[in-house]
């Protein structure tokens, strides 16, 4: 059976980090559009030209643009045992084009990360980044610091400046929480806090996909 995991939350709520860790684990790609999107930016194409002016000012990049992004990516063959997505869906259209491309495949366990607001404002705040890789620094590292993976140096990602953060969290509610309400009537549904230590976080993680995942396996149920 394929793990096919959706993962939930607010912009902070630490997705990226343990989507990162879970697939590790489990050997399976994460899948994070962010990501994708800032790779575009980076090399230059014709998407990531288009993307940046959105993302930096804390908008959504059109549906259509994600949803072919995320269909093309999940055809490839390293998906076909299963993935982690973060990032996607975020708008209720993209959670229904998602339902389509997977009405073939295994269900989706969707896992929703709870985090207060003000703890979101405070990471969102201190996060950083690697200007070559992409990988995230410990919140709170200094401008210019060493990244853990590549040596790159360390900045501010553009849209994580107060202004911007506040407009991504306003997007968020607007856009994006209606699809707790979406994936809450599922059976492989579940919701985790993640205003713990990152430890505590994962493994309540792992624990909610093992509850979701013998719920989706069960006959007759609807996943
Ligand atoms: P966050 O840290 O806020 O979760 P991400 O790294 O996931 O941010 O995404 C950064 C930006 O990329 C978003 O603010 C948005 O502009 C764009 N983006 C990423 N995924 C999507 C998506 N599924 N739909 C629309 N825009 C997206
Ligand atoms: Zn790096």
């Amino acid at each position: 059976m394929s793990l096919n995991l959706l993962m939930l939350g607010p912009p902070g709520a630490g997705k990226g980090t343990q989507a990162e860790r879970f697939a590790r684990v489990k050997g399976i790609p994460k899948i994070s559009t962010g990501d994708i999107l800032r790779e575009a930016v980076h090399t230059g194409t014709e998407i990531g030209l288009r993307a940046k002016a959105v993302m930096d000012r804390g908008e959504l990049v059109g549906d259509d643009v994600m949803i072919g992004i995320v269909r093309e990516r999940l055809e490839r063959a390293d998906a076909v045992g299963g993935f982690v997505l973060d990032g996607f869906p975020r708008t209720v259209a993209q959670a229904a084009a998602l339902d389509g491309i997977m009405s073939s495949r295994g269900p989706l366990i969707v896992v929703d990360i709870v985090v207060p607001e003000a703890e979101l404002v405070r990471r969102l705040g201190g996060r950083m980044i690697c200007d070559e890789c992409g990988t995230g620094g410990q919140i709170g590292s200094a401008v210019g610091a060493a990244c853990a993976n590549c040596g790159g140096s360390l900045v501010q990602r553009t849209d994580d400046n107060q202004a911007v953060v506040l407009e991504r969290l306003k997007v968020y509610h607007r856009q994006s929480e209606p699809l707790v309400e979406y994936y809450r009537v599922r059976p492989t549904f579940r919701s985790i806090d993640g205003a713990q230590a990152p430890d505590r976080v994962a493994a309540d993680l792992a624990a909610a996909i093992e509850a979701a995942g013998s719920v989706a396996v069960r006959p007759g149920a609807k996943g």
